[in-house]
């Protein structure tokens, strides 16, 4: 039987004895509806370490849209039955008290890596992010957390918390896990119907031409622009921001030459439904 815990102290106190012991703790926080990108990242954090946490918690403060909120799928039961065969030694399952006895009135700055993109489009979000996060790492204490590259600002954010607040904590980021049609993974998905999901596509497929467009010279006001249109071209599809930003800096690029690391990031409506996604094209 899987070990789900409800209670911050429980795990705390578990989990305090286990590092005492001199084991590893590899943690994978989500929110839930579990897909194969998350089992990509517990997997990793399983072989690495002696002991994997997983949480689940749909966090209130990190959304900035009440209905987006409402409408998250919550799939307790079925994710538990996931994470059983994976081998995960604790799921760490609490209600709102638990995280947040009292309202948390923390502000983080991370400026400017939270004033663009999604910071932009979703003003508080990446606050709530931080004071989620911060609040399960110093419940758990883990020796590595495990984030995926399709929340590529929030990975960089992360690391910003870490490397402020001193964290002896190591962050790994793993790779975008997409369907066989390229999109990527999302437990957002499970809200599109079967037709959107084909729609979708669209999204991943104008960012690997951005890629090939982008090894081919185009340049970027250019690339922009063409990525920009084919995707609005599909009805159900509006591309809320589509930039080319430094990895590092999370700032805007306007030619190849300025970084030696460069992404793409997207976010795109699908119906009422937000999508985000993102390629490395130089690193
Ligand atoms: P979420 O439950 O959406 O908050 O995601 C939990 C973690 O899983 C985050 O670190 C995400 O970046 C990561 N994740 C979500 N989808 C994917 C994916 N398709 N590939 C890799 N990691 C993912």
């Amino acid at each position: 039987m899987i070990n789900l815990i409800k209670r911050t102290e429980v795990l705390h106190d578990i989990l305090t004895k286990d590092k005492l012991e001199g084991k590893t703790i590899g943690f994978v926080p989500t929110m839930g509806a579990l897909h194969e990108g998350h089992l990509k990242l517990v997997e990793q954090a399983k072989t690495e370490n002696d002991i994997c946490v997983v949480s689940i918690f749909v966090n209130p403060t990190q959304f900035n849209n009440q209905e987006d909120l409402i409408k998250y799928p919550r799939t307790l039961e079925r994710d538990l039955e996931i994470l059983e065969p994976l081998g995960v030694d604790y799921v760490f399952a609490p209600g709102v008290e638990e995280i947040y006895p009292q309202k948390d009135n923390r502000i983080f700055d991370f400026a400017p890596l939270d004033s663009v993109m999604e910071g932009f489009y979703r003003p508080g979000h990446f606050n709530g992010v931080a004071q989620v996060v911060s609040r399960l790492f110093d419940i758990i204490n883990p020796t590595r957390a495990y984030f995926g590259q399709k929340d590529f600002q929030q990975l960089a954010i992360i690391k910003a918390l870490v490397r402020e607040h001193k964290y002896p904590i190591d962050i790994v980021s793993v790779p975008i896990v997409r369907d066989d049609s390229g999109l990527a993974l999302s437990s957002r998905n499970e809200r599109l119907s079967e037709e959107q999901k084909k729609t979708a596509v669209a999204i991943s497929t104008q960012l690997m031409k951005a890629k090939r467009m982008f090894e081919d010279g185009k340049t970027i006001p250019e690339i922009k622009e063409r990525v920009i249109k084919a995707i609005n071209d599909n009805e159900d599809l509006e591309v809320e921001y589509f930039d080319i930003v430094d990895g590092n800096s999370l700032q805007s690029i306007a030619e190849a030459r300025e970084s030696d690391y460069i992404v793409a990031c997207v976010a795109v409506y699908c119906g009422n439904v937000r999508l985000i996604d993102n390629i490395i094209l130089k690193q």
